[in-house]
């Protein structure tokens, strides 16, 4: 292919529409006719990146292969598009301007006064197109966080409209929006979207493709009612209807042929219509699954949505695969202690203990670990999951009185998860901590490697604290093993009891690295031991 195609996608009405679900989806359809497709987002806030923000006000943070902190709609593109992204496809307007401030201290602007344009927008545009063309990407569609209108999106919707000017065919806009149903008046109304297109007008975008999301299917004399009020063509108009699973909408995209738009609009030879057969294959497992698998995932931030993203739908993958529905319990790691741990957890054919930071709920945890330990259940904990498997055992089994975590506990007399060295000294919190891929030798006879079938594996991290080697040979000759370790550190990597059915715990987190079409072997294998349980 020639040149790179660049795709923007705004939304507009309200927030919360499923940009990065549609975003996603175009680029599999993409993806699925051959062309290299990457997906970027660019968020409007001042943070660098989303690290420093807790659950509470941005869910999930995802980790990509080479360390970012990222919004979670990146975990979306990974598992959909079955890709690995970088820190070159989250930018936010922090970065932005640190960029560019950088650039004036060192005085590459000249004596020029630094403006918002052209300064800052030629800095989003080089971020643009950095993507395209480093990596040769025949497609970059580029998701713009928030809602048209918002003071903070401005810079970015500027960009869009000066690279469409620049870019002419090889740059569409893909606005999406919403049509809400007005019950006493029984009628579906396109007024907001007409407004939220209007607004995009006002700044000098036209949008080339419009995505109405709507609970159910549009009558197509509201179709061309938007049609002819927005200036697009009536193919261009496409209807996201609320689908039971997300996995679905490249699917309902497809049968509107919102793919052959975007092809013929950038003018592209359309040719056959993928089969997207193992994307199929999954839906069909997962719509033909009878019977269920019920796993308990123990957390602090069960209440919200989006803050185990990436967990839940990695549970989910590993459930299908296994032809079974996901019947996931959530358990408040705060509500959860050794008398009421039994009533909450014996219907669990498995347990997750969930990732996280400082004190809040952990006594909750080392209950449902001691509960799981002591009943046989399959037990899977992740990253701080599996700190407190280690400080749970170290307690109950070893005997060592108020055990601990330094990040809990500093004068802990046993500190069994103590700071990795290399943080001693870090004194900023923003990306600092151990982030991204790492190297990890599995033994053969532990469940890991049952699991993954291969000695060598690489899985993302994000922690400060480890597990103190000084403490293995006593856990190990008390039934506790480290069977993964990083074969250059020799930081514990994986812990496991080789008694128990299934009880892993793993100090990095497999969920980020699980998509559709590849799921994460060790969820398999843990929700093939839950079922096994049952
Ligand atoms: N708080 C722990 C650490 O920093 C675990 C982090 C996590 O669960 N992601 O080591």
């Amino acid at each position: 292919m020639t040149d790179t195609k660049y795709i923007f996608v705004t939304g507009g009405v309200v927030s919360s529409l499923g940009k990065g679900i549609v975003s996603a989806s175009l680029g599999k359809l993409l993806q699925a006719r051959g062309y290299k497709v990457t997906i970027q987002k660019f968020d409007p806030y001042i943070n660098i990146d989303p690290g420093t923000l807790n659950p509470y006000e941005h869910g999930e943070c995802y980790v990509t292969v080479d360390g970012h902190e990222a919004d979670l709609d990146l975990g979306h593109y990974e598992r959909f598009l079955n890709a690995q992204t970088t820190r070159a496809n989250n930018i936010t307007t922090g970065r932005i301007y640190q960029s560019v401030i950088d650039k004036e201290r060192r005085g590459d602007y000249l004596g020029k006064t630094v403006q918002i344009i052209p300064h800052i927008t030629d800095e989003i545009k080089r971020n643009v197109k950095l993507l395209g063309t480093k990596n040769r990407f025949d497609f970059v569609i580029t998701e713009i966080g928030g809602t048209v209108g918002d003071i903070e999106s401005l810079p970015f919707i500027e960009s869009v409209r000066q690279l469409k000017w620049e870019l002419g065919k090889n740059c569409l806009c893909v606005h999406l929006t919403y049509v809400p149903y007005i019950a006493a008046a029984k009628e579906y109304k396109t007024k907001p979207t007409q407004h939220s297109v209007k607004q995009l007008q006002e700044l000098g975008i036209q949008p080339d493709i419009l995505v109405l999301r709507t609970e159910k299917l549009l009558s197509n004399d509201i179709v061309r009612k938007v049609a002819l009020f927005c200036n697009v063509s009536e193919d261009a108009v496409v209807q996201s209807v609320d689908v039971p699973t997300i996995y679905e909408v490249p699917l309902v995209l497809q049968r509107q042929q919102m793919d052959v738009t975007v092809l013929k609009k950038v003018g592209l030879e359309v040719g056959p219509t993928p089969e997207l057969k193992p994307w199929k294959e999954f839906l069909d497992r997962k719509v033909n699954a009878t019977e269920t698998v019920t796993i308990g995932l123990v957390g602090k931030y069960v209440e919200l949505q989006d803050a185990y993203k990436s967990i839940d739908e990695s549970l989910l993958q590993a459930a299908t695969y296994n032809n079974r529905k996901l019947d996931l319990r959530l358990i408040h790691s705060e509500k959860i202690n050794n008398t009421n741990a039994p009533e909450l957890l014996s219907g669990m054919d498995g347990i997750v203990i969930a990732p996280g930071f400082g004190h809040r709920g952990i006594d909750g945890k080392f209950a449902a670990i001691k509960y799981a330990r002591e009943n046989d259940k399959p037990l899977l904990g992740i990253c701080l999951g599996m700190q407190c498997m280690v400080i749970e055992f170290a307690r109950d089994v070893l005997g060592l009185e108020n055990a601990n975590s330094t990040e809990m506990d500093r004068n802990t007399p046993y500190k069994v998860i103590d700071l990795m060295e290399e943080q001693k000294n870090v004194t900023n919190m923003g990306g600092s901590m151990r982030l991204g891929a790492y190297e990890c030798v599995l033994k053969k006879d532990s469940k890991a490697y049952q699991a993954y079938k291969k000695e060598n594996i690489q899985e993302r991290h994000r922690h400060r604290f480890e597990f103190n080697n000084e403490y293995k040979e006593q856990f190990e000759a008390a039934g506790m093993k480290f069977t993964g370790v990083n074969p250059e550190t020799g930081l514990a990597e994986v812990a496991e009891i080789p008694e128990l059915k299934w009880f892993v715990g793993v100090q990095y987190h497999p969920e980020y690295n699980s998509t559709v079409v590849c799921p994460n072997p060790l969820f398999v294998d843990f929700v093939r031991a839950a079922i096994e349980n049952k």
